[in-house]
């Protein structure tokens, strides 16, 4: 936009996305290919606001998660996941969280702002400007925003960056929506705005509870938005998409993984015709230091699998890669690093 308005030709903005975008050369010195006098204005006038990275830390599962740190001082994290030969990003869209669910380190954290495309979009740049320094020539393939924050919360922002994921090279990084996920505590009104997009991003609901009694106190939005509603949404999405929707559903001991709330789980998504529509995501929950939740007893786990299998619910067990460097799932709370 900036580019046009100076009278620059569409193919020097591709010249300058095709750097930033294809080869993360991210220093408008070291485009090459451009005159110097833009180079020059380029670098006074268009600054790139790039998470710098703090701290980077591996687990033997290869898992890695990064500490970055935004302009203003505030501190984000990611997690990089490989599974054989496939790799997925963990990215986060706002610093804190305003939901505040009871077992979610960065609920614990209370809201500070949300994050702008560029320091979304960033998270990703930066992680693979960091593999092709390290010789991995393959880029990311999946992106998931279940980092820190609630991405529906900060839709535009989201929004722009997912379009930006799916164009086509070099105006956008080709990628395909399919292989995107928006993760959601279940803010119904944008569950259906996102369904209206027209983009079959695949949508994750964190359930969590399949009763409002349970969920209005583990997720406290369910008190606006109930049980009912939220798995209406779900299932709307869905049909308005074609896209198969997961249900996460975080196994707390002793409090969501009784054999009767599997049950009430797979009355509550069966309501809703077949089981073609929806995939309910297990999480064992990674208990976060100070915190009463933990995860369940084995057993108790694998009697609420046993359950959902029976009623014929397509269930799977999340693995807890990354949890060795609190990488996993909900723990990203980067106030707990930030002293270092
Ligand atoms: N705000 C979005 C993204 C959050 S993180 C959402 O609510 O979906 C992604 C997932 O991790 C969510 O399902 C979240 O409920 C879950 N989660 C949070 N804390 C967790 C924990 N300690 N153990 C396991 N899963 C957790």
């Amino acid at each position: 936009g900036r580019m046009a308005e100076w009278g620059e030709p569409r193919f020097r903005a591709d010249q300058v996305c095709g750097w930033i975008y294809g080869r993360k050369v991210f220093n408008y010195h070291e485009m090459s290919n451009l005159s110097k006098s833009l180079r020059e204005r380029l670098s006074g006038s268009l600054l790139m606001p790039l998470p710098v990275l703090i701290r980077e830390q591996a687990s033997r599962d290869g898992t890695r998660k990064y500490l970055w740190q935004m302009t203003d001082g505030e501190r984000v994290e990611s997690v990089l996941l490989n599974h054989g030969g496939h790799t997925t990003a963990c990215i986060s869209s706002q610093v804190g969280c305003p939901l505040a669910c009871a077992f979610c380190a960065t609920g614990s954290l209370g809201f500070t702002r949300n994050l702008t495309p560029g320091e979304i979009l960033g998270q990703f740049l930066m992680m693979e400007r960091r593999r092709l320094d390290a010789g991995v020539e393959q880029g990311i393939n999946n992106i998931v925003f279940m980092g820190m924050g609630e991405p529906l919360a900060n839709y535009k922002a989201v929004l722009g960056t997912i379009r930006t994921l799916i164009a086509p090279v070099p105006g956008g990084f080709g990628m395909s929506a399919r292989g995107i996920t928006v993760s959601t505590v279940g803010l119904v009104p944008q569950i259906g705005r996102l369904a209206g997009e027209g983009l079959p991003v695949t949508l994750a609901v964190s359930l969590h509870a399949p009763d409002d009694d349970l969920r209005n106190e583990i997720v406290p939005v369910n008190n606006r938005w109930s049980v009912t509603e939220v798995v209406d949404a779900a299932w709307e999405y869905a049909r308005v998409t074609r896209r198969r929707v997961s249900i996460e559903y975080a196994l707390m001991r002793d409090i969501n993984d009784s054999v009767s709330r599997a049950n009430l789980l797979a009355d509550v998504l069966k309501r809703r015709g077949d089981w073609g529509w929806v995939h309910v995501n297990l999480i064992p929950l990674n208990p976060t230091p100070g915190s009463r939740w933990t995860a369940s007893r084995p057993k108790d786990e694998a009697t609420f699998i046993a359950t959902l299998e029976r009623r014929g619910v397509p269930v799977t067990l999340r693995d807890t890669r990354g949890s060795e460097i609190d990488g996993a799932c909900g723990q990203l709370a980067a106030r707990e690093t930030a002293g270092v």
